[in-house]
């Protein structure tokens, strides 16, 4: 962690779009938090935090933004990253999870030999809201073989209550809203 990262107001520093992609739905926009290095910085410092000396082999970031954020995750704790993508993206053998979204419902798939039983993962995204993709995410893993040590998201939509459709999985966020 980098001196003064303790007063660094992460929350500041990601925007609500309401009623984006539809009505109803409050966006967290965390392109400004990206764009500032400091809370860019902070941002992974944070996430990493709980996950140094667990031995993980592998970070699994999630399309989009799970990438960004899971990428310098990985280099942090000396893993490798592998990308979950949405359906059709990737190149060679896959296994798929259907899943729920907040809004509206999705697919997501991974390389089959992108983690195997050797491997401790961990899996990273931007936003935890009804939980249905880190489950779709943490499926997918167990069904390579892989074990799955946490799961480090920078928001956490606490009031949607995704954690409990995660098992007790160690899950570990950032900011938090809610609940209201
Ligand atoms: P969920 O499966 O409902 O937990 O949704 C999590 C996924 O959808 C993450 O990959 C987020 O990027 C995205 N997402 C869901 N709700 C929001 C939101 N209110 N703001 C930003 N991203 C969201």
């Amino acid at each position: 962690m980098l001196p003064g990262m303790s007063d660094l107001d992460l929350e500041a520093h990601i925007r609500d779009i309401p009623d984006w992609p539809e009505p109803g739905i409050v966006f967290k926009d965390i392109t400004p938090l990206l764009a500032d290095p400091t809370a860019f910085r902070g941002a992974i410092d944070a996430m990493v935090g709980p996950f140094v000396d667990r031995g993980i082999t592998k970070v699994v970031g999630i399309e989009a933004r799970g990438f960004i954020l899971g990428a310098p995750v990985a280099d942090r704790l000396g893993a490798g990253f592998v990308p979950i993508r949405k359906a059709g993206k990737l190149p060679h053998d896959i296994h798929h999870q259907e899943y729920e979204l907040e809004y509206g419902t999705d697919r997501i798939e991974v390389h089959s030999d992108a983690v195997g039983s050797t491997d401790t993962v961990l899996i990273v995204d931007d936003v935890l809201a009804t939980g249905g993709t880190a489950a779709a995410a943490i499926r997918l893993i167990d069904a390579l073989g892989a074990s799955v040590a946490g799961l480090a998201v920078l928001v956490e939509l606490a009031f949607l209550d995704g954690r409990s459709k995660l098992n007790g999985a160690g899950v570990h966020t950032v900011v938090h809203y809610g609940p209201t």
